[in-house]
């Protein structure tokens, strides 16, 4: 059994500030086993106030300083994420539950990669404004880039620490300064990366963290003194965020949920689309926002795709979560477990989709002593209809659903039949055909012939009701800055309709 961490506490002016008697509190818990790792202090009312009037008082220092200076910081952050990389993904294993083979080679390095572009990008003008010669030699409009003040991130709890630098590293690099909350599933991350932060020289109060759960994270989309909301989590949470925030008029960035289609194009190479599909659904145990379960396969190459999946199931290997060879751990949480398991239930009893591999009941492989973790049997279903609910509507665990389709066109219209838009791709041996069906798909992020790959230059973000604006990649910095556009007149005179006659 892991030690226990020490409790957290809100962080506010570069330290842990433990809340006024009577604090209410929750654990964070081991999806593997059920157990508790740790006590987590809810933010009051005053401690949100708190780290929003530091965050404030930091603003001002932060956003003055130059680009150059904030990027050495950004950097220094970033080697030092790099060489605590094991202890932090150890973190993360027992946080979420996702093996340490993937938080080990993913969660930290990717945030760190992000720290590292939005450091050089400043460094490097990536804040330079415009300046514009309108009447050369007497009048010029310069165009620059600002900071839009102290913003709220707030996080879901599939890749905790990814999800707190793809939004910090922007926002800190633009010259923000900034209130997070982790999800209350995963918050264990936040101290450490504040840490973190602090060491590699950020300024006390320019990054502040507030725990809890849906009502810490409407306080601070409530406050004033928040000009932007960077959100990630579901569709209906997001609705209810962005409500609030736009409300308000302040910036918002939604990463939201989808229902990804991935299409198999009559000419692909089967095992590679296979492979492909594995990656789409059950990599994180199916929990990552751009899976795609909805898996579209020509009626003609079914039945081999359908045999070198199940060969290729086999091949998911639960376990010890340090062991390097597991590669599939447990769902997040009790909470989660139930809903994918409903899911899995539906699929059986009421959609009556027929059971490829998986389904109801315990999941073979799993150590005795992770007997009472939140494991999931990796499900796929096949012969699905697109009504079904299961095909519907987003499960966020290891549910695949195989779709056959006649004609290529038909697959498209029924990949884009749904509110969502998060991700899409196809796999096919002709590019100009892939590329071609690719321009079809209603979705923010597509990928060809591979799937999950999601690097800082890459700027991501889902279409229809999956979200709003981008993270990563340099339009990823513009959602965190404002224009300020200035018409210098050098001519000496004032153009006027209100000289003598
Ligand atoms: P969620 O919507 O339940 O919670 C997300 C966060 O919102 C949590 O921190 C929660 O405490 C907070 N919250 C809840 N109610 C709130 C309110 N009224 N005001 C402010 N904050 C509130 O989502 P989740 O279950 O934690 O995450 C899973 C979802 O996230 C999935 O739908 C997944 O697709 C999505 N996701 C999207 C991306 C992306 O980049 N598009 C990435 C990861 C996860």
């Amino acid at each position: 059994m892991p030690p226990r961490e020490q409790d957290r506490h809100t962080i506010h002016s570069g330290a842990p500030h433990p809340s006024p008697p009577p604090s209410t509190t929750f654990q964070s818990i081991d999806p593997s086993t059920a157990l508790p790792l740790c006590t987590i202090h809810t933010s009051p009312q005053s401690s949100i106030l708190a780290a929003i009037a530091s965050a404030k008082s930091a603003l001002s220092a932060w956003s003055l300083t130059p680009p150059s200076a904030r990027a050495r910081i950004l950097r220094r952050a970033a080697t030092l994420l790099r060489a605590r990389n094991a202890a932090l993904a150890r973190i993360e294993t027992l946080d979420t539950g996702r093996p340490f083979s993937e938080t080990s080679t993913v969660d930290i390095l990717s945030g760190a990669d992000v720290l590292e572009y939005y450091a050089g990008l400043i460094a490097s003008g990536g804040l330079d404004g415009e300046n514009i010669p309108l009447r050369p030699g007497s009048a010029a409009v310069h165009t620059s880039k600002h900071p839009l003040g102290v913003c709220a991130a707030i996080g879901a709890w599939n890749y905790p620490i990814q999800i707190a630098l793809w939004k910090s590293a922007p926002c800190l690099a633009a010259g923000n300064t900034l209130v997070y909350k982790p999800s209350e599933f995963t918050p264990l991350h936040a101290e450490y990366l504040a840490d973190i932060y602090a060491e590699a020289g950020l300024p006390a109060g320019v990054l502040n963290v507030v725990y809890g759960g849906g009502a810490v994270g409407a306080a601070l989309v409530a406050h004033r003194d928040v000009a932007k909301v960077s959100f990630t989590g579901q569709i209906s949470t997001g609705r209810t965020v962005a409500g609030a925030a736009s409300g308000a008029l302040k910036s918002v960035t939604m990463e939201l949920g989808g229902k990804s289609a991935l299409i198999v194009l009559p000419d692909a190479d089967v095992a590679q689309a296979v492979d492909g599909a594995m990656m789409a659904n059950f990599y994180s145990s199916g929990q990552v926002c751009t899976n795609g379960t909805r898996v579209f396969v020509p009626a003609a190459i079914k039945a081999e795709f359908e045999a070198c999946l199940v060969e290729r199931m086999r091949f998911i290997r639960p376990g010890d979560l340090f062991a390097p060879e597991t590669n599939y751990g447990p769902v997040s949480s009790k909470t989660h477990y139930d809903k994918v398991v409903g899911y899995i239930r539906w699929g059986v009893e009421r959609d009556k989709a027929r059971v490829l591999c998986g389904g109801l009941g315990r999941l073979e492989g799993v150590p005795l002593a992770l007997r009472d973790g939140y494991w999931v049997r990796p499900t796929v279903f096949t012969d699905c209809r697109d009504e079904m609910r299961i095909v519907r509507e987003e499960i966020f665990g290891p549910v695949m659903t195989i779709l056959s389709y006649e004609t290529v066109e038909e697959a498209v219209s029924r990949a884009n039949d749904t509110e969502t838009g998060l991700a899409a791709g196809v796999f096919g041996r002709d590019l100009n055909e892939c590329q071609r069906i690719v321009g079809l798909l209603e979705a923010g992020i597509t990928w060809i012939n591979t799937w999950g790959e999601s690097p800082a230059e890459m700027a991501v973000g889902g279409w229809k009701q999956s979200g709003l604006g981008v993270e990563n990649g340099r339009k990823g910095l513009e959602a965190w800055t404002r224009n300020k556009s200035t018409l210098v007149e050098m001519g000496g005179t004032v153009p006027t309709v209100f000289a003598k006659l």
